[in-house]
């Protein structure tokens, strides 16, 4: 533990944990409510309705229709810092197949990645802070669509977010599964993936499956750019640096005695740093391009930019590595959690503003996107007790005090 911590305040611990547990199954109640209700993205009408709702009922100053379904809760007390906490709200268009008894009424949208649950996280603590916080400053409840789609958090800074509701610092949580239950990760530097896409599409000239001397074979010369496309990371990437190129993707041709006019094949790739991602945006195209023309065919190359990396900032990291100690001791708390290739929109708020963005255990359960996955209710108490207590840290009295002290003549 950190020097700069003081001595864990035990009664205060309690003091949060026991107001949150006393109301857990009010908002475990809740978030099976939103996972039967699932919204896909930038639909979350719904769900940002009863956020909405719950959060004016608590007397936060409450602003809609950011990016559309996009929610902020605000509560102003005194000087002090400005924090921002997010939650996404949005589902995916999968179909459950889990069985619950709560299980999705949507047919073809499931909550699969457990954002039910983190709007649920929020909205508990919201509750506690609204009628229990102790803290001097103004705290910005941020409820963001379209995770999913990678296009909420950017749709709601490019609409003023932070202009509106200024920031000294922003804070994200993501359940994981297959990480202890209540386990918190805390990653400084890139935490999770660029995610970028290129679309390819390998042009030959078709004809008779017996008569391939007279074709350009756009499936044989596909076959080889696959396997080129390997060496990329394997060969031009730094080995210390990393650097995911998948195809997911390919689709040519009908029949076996048909040799098609064209393959198409998309791809994903995944990186942490600037250079590696401009290096896989720079080598897909040209390797694509180079190896459909040692066939005779044609390479055309559609490269979409994604969203960057998860980048979490240093200082805010600490900060929230102390509150978790402070909270749930250092067996729960594991400071050197591995940062993962998936990706995820709040890289966009961390480009804006400084925070971070923690890992919180979802226990043994099926991965994020499967059918089968559920949120882990046991862990939605711990996770708004962490909230609330890092936002009465961030905006503790002694904070407030400090900025706005007069200077001393
Ligand atoms: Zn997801
Ligand atoms: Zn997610």
């Amino acid at each position: 533990m950190g020097a700069a911590l003081p001595t864990p305040a035990v009664k205060d611990i309690h003091r949060v944990e026991s107001a949150i547990a006393a109301h857990s199954d009010e908002f475990i109640a809740l978030r099976r409510d939103i996972h039967q209700h699932p919204e896909l993205s930038f639909q979350e009408h719904r769900t940002s309705a009863l956020v909405a709702e719950r959060l004016a009922a608590w007397g936060y100053e409450v602003t809609t229709g950011i990016a559309g379904t996009g929610v902020v809760g605000t509560l102003r007390r005194g000087p002090g810092k400005r924090l921002g906490i997010r939650a996404d709200m949005d589902a995916l268009p999968i179909q459950e197949s889990t069985g619950l008894a709560y299980a999705s009424r949507n047919a073809g949208v499931m909550h699969a990645c457990g954002h039910d649950g983190h709007t649920a996280i929020l909205l508990a603590a919201a509750r506690f802070l609204a009628q229990s916080g102790v803290f001097s400053g103004t705290l910005h409840l941020i409820f963001q669509p379209a995770e999913e789609l990678g296009a909420g958090a950017k749709k709601m800074i490019d609409e003023g977010l932070f202009e509106r509701f200024p920031c000294d610092a922003v804070f994200g949580l993501h359940n994981w599964p297959c990480v202890g239950a209540g386990h918190v990760g805390c990653v400084s530097g890139p935490a999770m993936a660029a995610i970028d896409q290129a679309h390819i599409t390998v042009r030959g000239k078709g004809g008779h499956g017996a008569q391939p001397h007279e074709t350009v074979d756009p499936v044989v010369a596909a076959a080889h750019l696959i396997t080129a496309l390997q060496t990329i990371v394997a060969r031009n990437v730094d080995p210390l640096d990393m650097g995911v190129v998948t195809v997911g993707s390919i689709h040519g041709g009908e029949a076996s005695n048909v040799i098609p006019g064209s393959v198409a094949l998309k791809l994903t790739a995944r990186s942490f740093k600037p250079e590696v991602r401009a290096l896989l945006q720079r080598r897909i195209p040209a390797l694509a391009k180079a190896q459909a023309e040692s066939f005779g065919a044609v390479a055309e190359v559609d490269y979409r930019l994604g969203f960057p990396p998860v980048v979490n900032h240093e200082a805010e990291t600490a900060f929230a590595r102390e509150v978790a100690l402070d909270t749930f001791g250092p067996s729960l708390v594991d400071a050197a959690f591995r940062p993962r290739t998936a990706s995820e929109d709040f890289a966009f708020m961390l480009q804006a503003r400084p925070g971070s963005y923690v890992f919180f255990g979802n226990g043994d359960s099926a991965s994020l996107h499967s059918p089968n996955y559920d949120f882990n209710d046991a862990i939605l108490a711990p996770a708004a007790v962490y909230w609330v207590r890092l936002a009465e840290r961030f905006l503790s009295f002694d904070a407030a005090t400090e900025e706005h002290k007069e200077p001393t003549p």
